[in-house]
C-alpha cells in the first residue's frame, strides 16, 4: 500500500462560542477561540490518500485530478468566515475537529475515485486535528516549547565512554537546549462544544505538568527526578509522558513527541503499540 499526501491552504475567520456560556467557560472550552467576536487563521489542510500502484502508470492517483478536488471543496474555504459562510455551521461550532470533518464529508462526497485515509487540519503552527471520518477516534495535537539545562553522564561508565556516548552532551557544565514538545490525545468528538478536548483544558495541563515544571530548569539540579536517572531525551519522554498520564480522564494520551534540536526527534507513545497513519 502507498500514502501520498497533498497540503492546501486557505485563510479563513471563525468564532467560537456558545452563547449561553460564560467567558470563562468558552475560554476553557475554545482557548482564544473563544474570546472575543471573531478572528483569523491560516489554516494547512493535509490530505492523505491511500492505495496501490497502477502497474500501467506506476502512480497511485493523478494528483492533477487530487488537486482540482480540493480546489473546488477546500480551496474555495479561502477567505470565508466559517460560521456566517458555511451551512455545515449555521448550527455547529467550526472547531478544528468539525472543519476536519466537512472537509472529509465534502472530499468523500465528491466524485472522486482514491481512498481518503487522513485529513491533517493546522488550524495554526501550534495545533492540529488528524481525521480518519467518523468523530469517534480523532486525534489532537498540541506543540509547546520550552528551554531547559542538562547534562548527560553516566556514573556507570567512564569519562571517556561517557564522552564517546554523549558528545557535547556530556560538557561537565552543562548546556541548554529550546525543547520542542506536542502532544497528541484521542478521543470521540463532544457533541456540544465540536472538540475533543477543551482547548484551555489542555493547554492548563500542559502548562502545569510541563511548562511551570521544566521551563528554564537545569533537569540535573532542579528535579528530583534525575537525581538518580539521566536526562536524555529518551527518559525525559517518558518522565513528561507519566506526569501527564494521570491528567488525561475523558480522553486518552496517544503520543509524546519530544523534539531536542532540529536534528533530533524522540516520540513515546507509553504502552501503545498501534500506528495508525
Ligand atoms: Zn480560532
Ligand atoms: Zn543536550
Amino acid at each position: 500500500m502507498m500514502y501520498l499526501s497533498r497540503r492546501i491552504r486557505f485563510s479563513a475567520a471563525h468564532s467560537c462560542r456558545i452563547a449561553d456560556w460564560t467567558n470563562i467557560q468558552n475560554a476553557q472550552a475554545f482557548g482564544k477561540c473563544g474570546v472575543g467576536t471573531g478572528h483569523g487563521h491560516d489554516y494547512l489542510c493535509e490530505v492523505t490518500i491511500e492505495g496501490p500502484i497502477e502497474a500501467r502508470t506506476g502512480i497511485v492517483v493523478n494528483l492533477v485530478d487530487v488537486k482540482q478536488v480540493l480546489l473546488e471543496t477546500v480551496g474555495v474555504l479561502d477567505s470565508s468566515h466559517l460560521n456566517h459562510d458555511m451551512a455545515e455551521f449555521k448550527n455547529a461550532i467550526p472547531t478544528t475537529e468539525l472543519v476536519a470533518g466537512v472537509l472529509w464529508e465534502r472530499i468523500v462526497s465528491s466524485e472522486v475515485d482514491f481512498h481518503l485515509r487522513r485529513i491533517r487540519l493546522y488550524q495554526d503552527r501550534t495545533r492540529f486535528v488528524d481525521y480518519h471520518g467518523g468523530t469517534e477516534m480523532v486525534y489532537v495535537t498540541r506543540q509547546i516549547e520550552f528551554s531547559a539545562a542538562h547534562r548527560l553522564h553516566s556514573p556507570e561508565l567512564s569519562d571517556e565512554e561517557n564522552a564517546a556516548i554523549f558528545g557535547k552532551c556530556n560538557n561537565p557544565n552543562g548546556h541548554g537546549h529550546n525543547y520542542r514538545l506536542e502532544v497528541t490525545v484521542r478521543g470521540s468528538v463532544d457533541p456540544t462544544t465540536g472538540t475533543v478536548i477543551g482547548v484551555g483544558e489542555m493547554d492548563d495541563i500542559l502548562d502545569m505538568e510541563v511548562m511551570r515544571r521544566f521551563d528554564h530548569r537545569n533537569l540535573n539540579e532542579d528535579l528530583e527526578e534525575f537525581k538518580q536517572l539521566n536526562p536524555t531525551s529518551e527518559e525525559f519522554s517518558r518522565v513528561i509522558w507519566n506526569h501527564l498520564l494521570p491528567r488525561f480522564n475523558k480522553v486518552e494520551l496517544y503520543k509524546i513527541r519530544l523534539v531536542e534540536t532540529a536534528n533530533n526527534a524522540f516520540e513515546y507513545y507509553g504502552d501503545n503499540h498501534e500506528r495508525p497513519y
